[in-house]
């Protein structure tokens, strides 16, 4: 595609990015059958392409208005499109700076901006989270229906966390919402990889990986958390830092693959400020998530995971792979690997590729296009009659759940009941 960048943004590393990304784009359509918004709207400016040309009208100066925030507003960021682009266009990347440029240009209404600044006020911030939460399951009876769904009820007992010290460490991140919504998932972890003689560390001044206030467009927000993130590791890396790389850790751990996607992300997010763009590659460098770490341990013959005699109890799931899993770290088909290895039987689910409509804030900013999503998704994943829901992203487990009465939980949380079941 042709570009003619405007004055203000083409010597930029911004601009250059974008008109690289641009000029890969060859216009060719393939994106649009798998896009979730341009399946639901039928209207091309709601799909990949359409988002790419106001993009590029954009970039070269052209008038922006509402209508053009609104089309980029709806996208969710899945980045089904980028999977199935035959020109590798970084379509998530162009999308947050075209996001940037365009809040710089076009107001939003105070309703709107309040809702935004109250989401970074409080998602990323555990304390405060942690008080609404509260408050919200205190007066879930009086809530009128989605609204009522909507507030996550008492978190399972995250168990006991395992006491034995291995030679073998590896960071976890704990994140924000996750440890009060599920800190199960985080305890089911420490356990299953206990048993294969790896501790983890988690380092308390670590927190929000960053993507809210990233993908609120408020970036400089976003990449000052990831800043903290990066000096709170730091010193666990210390191969790094003392030259001995038999004191660093072997890896950062991630359970939540929303925050996976974007710490694998902070080495080029950060790669122009000269104080952390090489302590960021190296950070995104160490950054696994779990399925990966697990994936690795089997094909080195870690026998504790598998077992060709488990008996069927609960056994029978519904895998949904998240966008961040699937599309932003190209993982695919490695959880599923691992539950079968396991014993489950997975039931084919139709149109995986698709989107719950959780998108990090999008469930709360795009309520009707989500709603939409999660009824689609629900009616995939229970088609084939599974006992259980499993997934790999908080968010899209606590969207899940708001829909169904079947348990959603996260896949390592049945991996973990499974292991402690045949301890017994
Ligand atoms: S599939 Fe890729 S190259 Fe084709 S229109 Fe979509 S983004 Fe452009
Ligand atoms: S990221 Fe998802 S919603 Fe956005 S344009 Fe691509 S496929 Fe469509």
């Amino acid at each position: 595609m042709q570009t003619n960048l405007t004055d203000f943004i083409k010597n930029s590393p911004d601009g250059q990015e974008a008109e690289a990304i641009l000029r890969a784009c060859v216009h060719c359509g393939f994106c649009l059958a798998t896009c979730p918004t341009y399946q639901l709207l039928d209207d091309e400016l709601d799909s990949p392409r359409g988002r790419i040309y106001l993009m590029k009208q954009m970039l070269e100066g052209q008038p922006v208005t509402q209508k053009t925030q609104l089309h980029l507003d709806r996208c969710l960021t899945c980045l089904a499109c980028e999977t199935v682009c035959p020109s590798g266009v970084r379509y998530g990347r162009l999308l947050d700076i075209g996001r940037g440029i365009i809040d710089k240009q076009v107001k939003r209404s105070a309703g709107a901006d309040a809702m935004r600044y109250a989401l970074r006020r409080t998602l990323p911030h555990s304390g405060i989270f942690a008080s609404l939460l509260k408050l919200g399951r205190l007066v879930r009876p009086l809530l009128p229906g989605r609204l009522k769904h909507s507030v996550p009820s008492a978190a399972r007992d995250p168990g006991i966390l395992p006491s034995a010290r291995h030679a073998r460490t590896m960071l976890i991140l704990d994140g924000c919402v996750q440890p009060l919504l599920a800190p199960n998932i985080n305890t089911a972890t420490a356990r299953v990889l206990d048993k294969l003689g790896i501790s983890l560390v988690r380092v308390e001044n670590a927190g929000c990986c960053g993507a809210i206030s990233y993908h609120l467009n408020a970036q400089r927000e976003g990449l000052d958390y990831m800043r903290r993130n990066v000096d709170a590791w730091w010193p666990y890396v210390s191969d790094k830092v003392d030259g001995n790389a038999a004191h660093g850790v072997e890896a950062i751990v991630m359970t939540a693959s929303g925050c996976g996607v974007t710490v694998k992300e902070y080495g080029h997010l950060l790669q122009h400020d000269p104080a952390y763009a090489e302590k960021a590659a190296h950070i995104s460098a160490l950054a696994r998530d779990i399925s990966e770490i697990l994936d690795a341990e089997i094909g080195a013959g870690a026998s504790p995971l598998c077992s060709s005699t488990l008996d069927t109890r609960e056994s029978k799931l519904s895998f949904h792979s998240p966008c961040t899993l699937q599309h932003g770290m190209q993982i695919r088909g490695v959880v599923e690997k691992i539950l079968l290895a396991a014993g489950f039987e997975l039931t084919v689910v139709p149109d995986a590729h698709l989107c719950c409509g959780s998108a990090g804030t999008y469930s709360i900013l795009q309520p009707e296009l989500s709603q939409q999503l999660l009824k689609n998704k629900l009616t995939a994943l229970e088609s084939g009659n599974p006992a259980q829901i499993v997934t790999a992203n908080i968010g899209c487990l606590t969207h899940l759940q708001s829909g169904t009465l079947l348990p959603v939980k996260h896949w390592i949380e049945v991996l973990d009941e499974r292991l402690l079941y045949y301890d017994r």
